[in-house]
């Protein structure tokens, strides 16, 4: 009953030449995964480019990171009324990359974790469905803190926001010793996190838990997807360095039709 989901996150990588050759590959091979959905995530100069190619095509785009607020002295920032100015469809919230920039300036990770559900809250707001990520540090990984820390964030999601923006929203789990490493999470370590995160929602509403989609992310690649799709509670994947080629990212989207 839960359609999946691929979302590919081509980071700080690209250009217009590269970028049309990526799409026109992608998009050429659409049938094979047509009951897939199918998000891409450019860096924001490329939104238009991808937005005008995959018009009409059925699949999806969306950014990396939206503003928590809704317009004003924010410098360098992109908010959600023009993201939905231009039809955006998705956004990428809190992910790792963005946690360790932050970070940078010592902001206190609980401090994100709100910070994380007021843009969730935003983009809802706007029409918009948010891919919450979610994921433990290497270290807490090593500790076994990883139901403690996922947990943190989702009963911040949901005291600060209601369980009802689960309803609207997508949420990815991304083990960060898993992103860009090679190091994928196993099938059964994957489903098992994921069960956990249904499980947390359905105490507060067993329907919303039961449609809301938990993708995984983390080194997922053309000759590993499947069987991490297989598993009851992934409902797809988000996917970074396997969607900027385009055989591996089509391989990545069969795997979940
Ligand atoms: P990766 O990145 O697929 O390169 O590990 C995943 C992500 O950062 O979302």
């Amino acid at each position: 009953m839960r359609k999946p989901l691929v979302a590919g996150n081509w980071k700080m990588n690209g250009s217009s030449a590269s970028n049309k050759l990526l799409l026109d590959a992608i998009l050429a091979q659409r049938d094979s995964f047509a009951s897939v959905d199918v998000a891409l995530f450019p860096p924001a100069l490329y939104v238009q480019q991808v937005q005008s190619a995959l018009t009409d095509t059925g699949l999806f785009w969306g950014t990396q990171n939206v503003s928590q607020f809704d317009s004003g002295a924010y410098t360098g920032e992109i908010s959600a009324t023009m993201l939905r100015d231009f039809g955006c469809q998705y956004v990428l919230i809190g992910h790792s990359e963005r946690r360790c920039l932050y970070a940078e300036l010592n902001l206190d990770q609980v401090f994100l974790d709100h910070i994380i559900a007021e843009k969730s809250e935003i983009t809802v707001r706007h029409g918009i469905t948010p891919i919450i990520c979610i994921g433990e540090s290497p270290e807490e990984h090593s500790m076994g803190r990883t139901e403690e820390m996922v947990a943190r964030l989702m009963d911040i999601l949901i005291a600060q926001q209601g369980v009802e923006l689960l309803s609207k929203a997508v949420l990815a789990y991304e083990p960060v010793w898993a992103i860009g490493t090679g190091k994928t999470a196993s099938p059964e370590w994957a489903q098992d996190v994921h069960s956990f995160m249904r499980q947390r929602v359905a105490k507060h509403d067993p329907k919303i838990a039961a449609s809301l989609r938990i993708l995984y992310g983390g080194s997922v690649k053309g000759n590993n997807a499947a069987p991490l799709f297989a598993k009851p509670d992934i409902d797809g994947g988000l996917i970074g360095g396997g969607s900027r080629d385009a055989d591996e990212f089509v391989q990545i989207c069969q795997a979940a039709a």
